[in-house]
């Protein structure tokens, strides 16, 4: 039966060269296969032109190749596209293409849905149903590679772990899938053209910084008060912005990579001055930088955009303090592929 075969991109190269072993071949074989499954993103065994018709047939005996298949692609007006993705068992989740003068970057789903429940989010809504594996994170970015270059002509230049889910609540999957996506034997993209991007998990950004991640990090800050954080980021009750700060003074003083904060000013929740000055604060910790946000409200309309003169108050107390501070257009609001609008509405 179909469904009992095992996955093979489940398999390590070790494991592959053994299974060659084991059945009579040569253990680099197992490389051959290796390199059309991560190298080549091959979809089918099919594919793989330089292995024997009757190997090939041995590995479509035992073995299937789950890939995702991109159900739907919605391009918007700015050139932003949108993949609903279905996965093996029938789920399905998102992933945006967002192109701009000089560059194309993925914006990449982890989880099936998410256990957190930010207030401002639309994926929050649609609960954790399960954590992706290496490859679906994989495949999502060949997807956008292979849109990138047949539509704007150029390869994919960057990834973020922003789509849906938190990235670090999936922590090992993601490590695997980056992996796959930087080794010379996948697809070997540079690790500072990535970055994960956290609503704040502190124990977790402590193990990056110890397992030496090469890629960067941003966070979901949004507020830097614990009681305005915790009414629209209701984990934050659980790991509160002093230890969020600890961590990240941590991940500073091993990685020396310095942390972006994703911040979105709301009318009515974060628009004073004194949530300002706590933001400077907070950015005075560890080397950092800013980037305010536009927002897209999400159906009831409860969270909206500050008004102009809030966002200029921001931007011109971050820099009197000498915080670099970028205001970030949100891409591709028609199609909901902006952030904090993924939620399989196609
Ligand atoms: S903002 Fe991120 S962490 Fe928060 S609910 Fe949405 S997907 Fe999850």
């Amino acid at each position: 039966m179909e469904t009992a075969k095992k996955d093979i991109r489940a398999l390590t190269k070790e494991q592959l060269r053994e299974f060659f072993v084991n059945n009579g071949d040569q253990a680099f074989r197992g490389n051959q296969v290796y390199e059309w499954l991560w190298n080549k993103a091959a979809y089918t065994f099919e594919d793989m032109t330089n292995i024997s018709k009757e190997t090939r047939q041995m590995l479509e005996e035992n073995f299937v190749i789950n890939h995702i298949k991109v159900d739907q692609m919605q391009r918007s007006n700015d050139g932003t596209i949108k993949n609903a993705v279905r996965l093996h068992d029938g789920l399905i989740v998102e992933s945006v293409l967002i192109p701009t003068a000089k560059r194309t970057t993925a914006c990449v789903s982890s989880q099936v849905g998410c256990s957190l429940d930010c207030k401002f989010c639309a994926t929050a809504r649609l609960k954790r149903m399960r954590n992706l594996n290496p490859d679906e994170i994989f495949d999502q970015v060949v997807a956008i590679d292979r849109e990138s270059r047949l539509y704007f002509d150029r390869p994919l230049s960057n990834i973020v772990f922003m789509g849906m889910g938190e990235p670090l609540m999936n922590y090992n999957n993601v490590l695997k899938a980056i992996d796959k996506i930087t080794s010379p034997e996948g697809l070997g993209m540079s690790p500072k053209r990535i970055v994960v991007s956290t609503s704040g998990v502190p124990k977790m950004i402590k193990k990056m910084a110890d397992d030496e991640v090469k890629f960067g990090l941003a966070v979901s800050l949004h507020s830097a008060i614990d009681e305005v954080r915790t009414s629209i980021m209701p984990f934050n009750a659980t790991f509160p912005l002093k230890d969020l700060r600890e961590a990240l003074e941590y991940w500073y003083s091993k990685t020396k990579n310095t942390i972006t904060y994703e911040y979105v000013v709301w009318d009515g929740i974060n628009d004073t001055k004194n949530d300002a000055d706590a933001l400077i604060q907070f950015c005075k910790f560890a080397p950092s930088k800013v980037n305010l946000i536009e927002y897209n409200p999400i159906d009831d309309g409860e969270f909206q955009q500050a008004n102009s003169q809030a966002l200029d108050m921001y931007i011109s107390m971050l820099e009197k303090n000498n915080i670099t501070v970028t205001v970030r257009r949100s891409r591709g609001k028609d199609i909901d592929a902006a952030c904090g609008q993924l939620a399989n509405k196609s």
